[in-house]
């Protein structure tokens, strides 16, 4: 099957529909992307890959960071992670502070942004150089060695990160935040300041459709128990209060970010990266969302 044309295809058809989203400019480093990119990468378990627009160009990965530094937490800590964060769908936006008072500082998952500053509070506390390790660790994901986090973007989100400075200050009054604050958020600012193009996403989550193993390399990163428990809280958290949404209409496991690209995976077949960065209202792609859905419904290859 030639998914190129069928890229093209769905692409011409969402030139139609007018793009109503705004790119995130609560970032202030982010208000300056260009609005009108867009780009798809597809990889497949045997090596097969097809690209279409600008599947090569770098963008702010922003939360779909928070699965790898929830995987690396998963497979390397000792510790039981599940004492300090919760695996439900929380059904509220990526930075609310509602629940997280009702909870006593428990994260409803690791893929809102309380659930993934606790990851980093933990990572922080069991890694001698957890901003380094993150990044070798994505790095050994991909063939690529070029990824690297964006200082001018984790300075920007640092210094306009109200909502979450909030949320590390509420788990720590509750004793869930072990580390100095600024330590755990330099951490996260970082990590959500990571830029990778659509090709390197697809790839660095391909471990995810197979089973736990790196298909170019045979490392293994996730025992295939663990491997499906994290595909499942991408299925039940990925999204947000859209998880919903994104299960109805596209029918994948995946985790999005607010630069505008959205990855997905189908266990045992492939994993595609989509990248257009004016979001909808709760903070995803809209035009990601209506292409992946178009995508898996043309295709038939949505896991459900
Ligand atoms: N860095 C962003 C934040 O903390 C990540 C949010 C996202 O991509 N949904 O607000």
């Amino acid at each position: 099957m030639n998914y190129s044309k069928t890229f093209q295809e769905i692409y011409n058809e969402l030139q139609r529909v007018e793009d109503i989203g705004q790119v995130a400019n609560y970032i202030p480093e982010l208000a300056h992307v260009n609005p009108n990119q867009f780009g798809v990468h597809l990889i497949t378990v045997n090596g097969e890959y097809f690209a279409f627009g600008d599947a090569d160009v770098k963008f702010s990965i922003q939360s779909i960071a928070k699965v790898f530094s929830f995987v690396l937490a998963y497979s390397r800590v000792k510790s039981n992670i599940w004492e300090r964060m919760d695996l439900e769908p929380a059904g509220t936006p990526f930075n609310s502070l509602v629940q997280l008072e009702y909870d006593k500082g428990i994260p409803r998952n690791p893929f809102i942004n309380a659930g993934a500053i606790v990851v980093c509070d933990i990572l922080v506390d069991e890694l001698a150089s957890p901003r380094e390790n993150v990044l070798s660790f994505i790095r050994s994901l991909t063939k690529s060695s070029t990824i690297d986090y964006n200082p001018l973007v984790a300075h920007s989100e640092k210094k306009s990160g109200f909502r979450n400075y909030a949320l590390v200050n509420l788990m720590k009054a509750f004793g869930n935040i072990k580390n100095d604050i600024e330590k755990v958020m330099d951490l996260y600012f970082s990590i959500c300041s990571l830029e990778m193009n659509c090709k390197e996403l697809s790839e660095s989550f391909l471990f995810l459709a197979n089973n736990g193993i790196v298909p170019h390399t045979g490392e293994k990163i996730l025992s295939p128990s663990r491997t499906k428990r994290t595909n499942a809280l991408m299925q039940t958290c990925g999204f947000y209060d859209e998880a919903g949404q994104f299960t109805f209409k596209v029918g994948l496991p995946g985790k999005s970010g607010v630069g505008g690209g959205i990855v997905a995976v189908h266990p045992e077949k492939y994993a595609i990266a989509v990248w257009s960065p004016r979001l909808n209202k709760k903070g995803n792609s809209y035009k990601g969302m209506l292409f992946l859905e178009e995508f898996t419904t043309k295709t038939k290859l949505s896991i459900f």
